[in-house]
């Protein structure tokens, strides 16, 4: 199946997860594995937004999850991925 997400086009057989290790094929369908699944959150700076013009000097809460279609060298990035095998199937 491909999944048409993104640019990557993933061609996933059943049980592959594609290149962002986000989405999988699973019973046939294109699924996300990170759905609901929170693996760092944090109250940050607004100034570390797009957002830095909006009320100066005030926080923003910061919710992720794992998975990414980029590979940037920033390390902290590149472990949230892994976090992945550490959830139940
Ligand atoms: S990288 Fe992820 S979202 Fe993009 S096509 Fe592949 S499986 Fe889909």
């Amino acid at each position: 199946m491909i999944c048409e997400l993104c640019f990557h086009r993933c061609d996933l057989s059943e049980g592959q997860t594609g290149f962002c290790r986000a989405r999988a094929c699973r019973d046939g369908m294109i699924v996300p594995l990170n759905y609901g699944k929170i693996t760092s959150i944090a109250l940050d700076p607004v100034e570390k937004k797009p957002l830095r013009r909006f009320h100066p000097g005030s926080k923003i809460l910061s919710v992720g999850s794992f998975g990414c279609n980029l590979r940037c060298p920033f390390p902290d990035i590149r472990l949230i991925p892994d976090v992945q095998n550490a959830l139940p199937r």
